[in-house]
């Protein structure tokens, strides 16, 4: 790094070859990748510490919070054991969880420094096509480059008129928070920060209230995948009201009250907190992009090509920022291809599919095409779903209401998509992935010898069950 003027010649406090605004997953592989093949790099993270919202208040404390939900509702559940009720010490379990969370952002800012990378704090706009201004809590920085990438993430998005200002209101980073445990949750949102903290919360103790605007749960997955899930919930939480949005909040001295609208609405109820999870907006409004000559959408992303370059062909963007689906493991893919389009390499971002994963209870995940879009898209497909009943791995570990789903090019027997309820079922969609980019047809996955007795068997029988060829099912023979 240097302090001479760029090409631009505009005067600046730091010049740069690379730079990278943001500093959560796609922001931190990128910058990492980019010195890896040989550039200056200076990465700007307008937080103490690296890692973003995935790290610091998203997928990793999330994770840690629902491994103890999971302990606890197995626990309750498990026959032939009885265990007291649970005491929650919640200073503990909040210190446990933080302590995960430093340790990997502690993590990242070694391995930044194992590779020379410049961390600096602080919020970064453009000013120019070449140029930042950097706000940092040592005042306002000026930053020149050669090349910049942009992965700003998204924020919450805040419906209007909510009483944001009554701290009984939280999004999923106050959630993540764990403050206390509220005797009655109302949690906005069917979607999946709603439902992963919505099971959180239930295991330590709230009772939970779900509102969702659409008809289903998880609207993105397969309503069949989604159905052992929504029967598990309506049993478990106070309502799980579908179809149904809220009208408003009122903060009162004794809750929040909330009054409801729709097909499902129930008289206005009082709340002791209310968990806002409805979604999440680019940031690409907030960086002043057109003074570097890019327009972002009216929703705020940042369009870019296959090689993740923005309409100024020096700056690319990746993540969030760039539009659905707005997942950590997509961004890092992103990530990659910047860094490895600037160091010269012909690379596109060509992912036939980016998984999807709700860490619920139980879990559900999917991959290409749902069995709802394929037929949408007027492709002749064919399902076909093996039962967890009819897996003994699955009753020997209470999951017997999982299935798995394998979706099918009718004529050419390739895979198109997959979908799993069940316990780990993020892990397993993993193989659906590489069967899916490795253009594997049904057959490949029956032949393929699954380890017994496993999971993982589920998807193997999936695809059985479409060939044919199944014994642990009896398939009446079509006359
Ligand atoms: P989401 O889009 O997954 O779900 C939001 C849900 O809220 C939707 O089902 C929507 O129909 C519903 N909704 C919207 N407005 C509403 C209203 N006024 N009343 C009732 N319901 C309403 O969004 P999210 O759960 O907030 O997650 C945000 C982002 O974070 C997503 O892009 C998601 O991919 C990502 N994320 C991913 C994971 C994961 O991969 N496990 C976990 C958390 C978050």
């Amino acid at each position: 790094m240097t302090n001479t003027s760029n090409a631009t010649n505009e005067k600046a406090g730091v010049h740069v070859e690379v730079v990278v605004i943001g500093g959560g997953p796609g922001g931190y592989t990128a910058a990492f990748r980019a010195a890896d093949l040989g550039s200056k790099v200076l990465l700007i993270e307008s937080a103490a510490r690296l890692g973003g919202v995935c790290l610091n208040a998203g997928c990793i404390p999330s994770k840690a919070l629902l491994h103890t939900a999971k302990v606890i509702t197995e626990a309750a559940e498990l026959p032939g054991v009885r265990f007291g009720k649970p005491v929650i010490d919640l200073d503990a379990l909040r210190k446990w969880k933080d302590g995960i969370v430093s340790r990997l952002t502690k993590g990242l800012a070694g391995l930044a420094k194992a590779r020379k990378v410049t961390v600096m704090q602080g919020l970064a706009r453009f000013a120019s096509a070449h140029m930042l201004e950097v706000e940092t809590p040592d005042g306002l920085k000026r930053v020149s480059f050669e090349r910049a990438i942009i992965a700003a993430g998204s924020s919450v998005a805040r419906i209007p008129g909510f009483p944001y200002s009554d701290p009984r209101l939280i999004d999923s980073t106050g959630a993540l928070a764990i403050e206390d445990i509220p005797g009655r949750l109302l949690v906005v949102g069917g979607g999946v920060i709603g439902l992963e903290m919505a099971t959180v919360y239930h295991a330590l103790g709230s009772r939970v209230t779900v509102v969702e605007m659409t008809g289903q749960l998880i609207p993105g997955a397969d309503p069949d995948i989604v159905k052992p899930l929504a029967g598990k919930l309506a049993r478990r939480y106070e309502a799980v009201l579908l179809n149904t949005r809220v009208a408003g909040l009122e903060s009162l001295p004794e809750g929040v009250r909330a009054t409801f609208a729709g097909d499902g609405a129930p008289p206005p109820q009082v709340f002791d907190r209310v968990l806002v999870a409805a979604g999440r907006r680019p940031n690409g409004a907030l960086l002043d992009v057109e003074k570097a000559g890019i327009t972002p959408t009216a929703r705020g992303f940042i369009e870019v090509d296959r090689q993740m370059r923005t309409s100024a062909p020096h700056i690319f963007a990746i993540g969030d920022i760039t539009g659905e689906p707005m997942l950590a493991h997509k961004a890092t893919h992103q990530g990659k291809v910047a860094a490895e389009t600037i160091a010269g390499h012909a690379v596109s971002f060509a992912a036939r599919t980016i998984p999807s994963v709700a860490y619920t209870d139980p879990e559900i995940a999917w991959m290409g095409l749902t069995e709802t879009e394929a037929k949408r898209q007027g492709i002749d497909c064919e399902t076909a779903t093996f039962p967890w009943a009819a897996s003994g791995r699955a009753l020997a570990i209470g999951a017997e209401d999982g299935g798995s789903k394998l979706i099918l090019d009718k004529r050419s027997r390739r895979i198109l998509g997959a979908g799993i309820v069940g316990a780990g079922a993020g892990e397993l969609i993993a193989e659906a992935v590489l069967a899916l980019e490795m253009d594997a047809e049904a057959g490949d996955l029956a032949l393929a010898i699954h380890p017994h007795p496993t999971l993982s068997e589920t998807l193997a029988f999936a695809a059985e069950l479409a060939e044919g060829s199944i014994t642990d099912l009896f398939v009446p023979r079509k006359s």
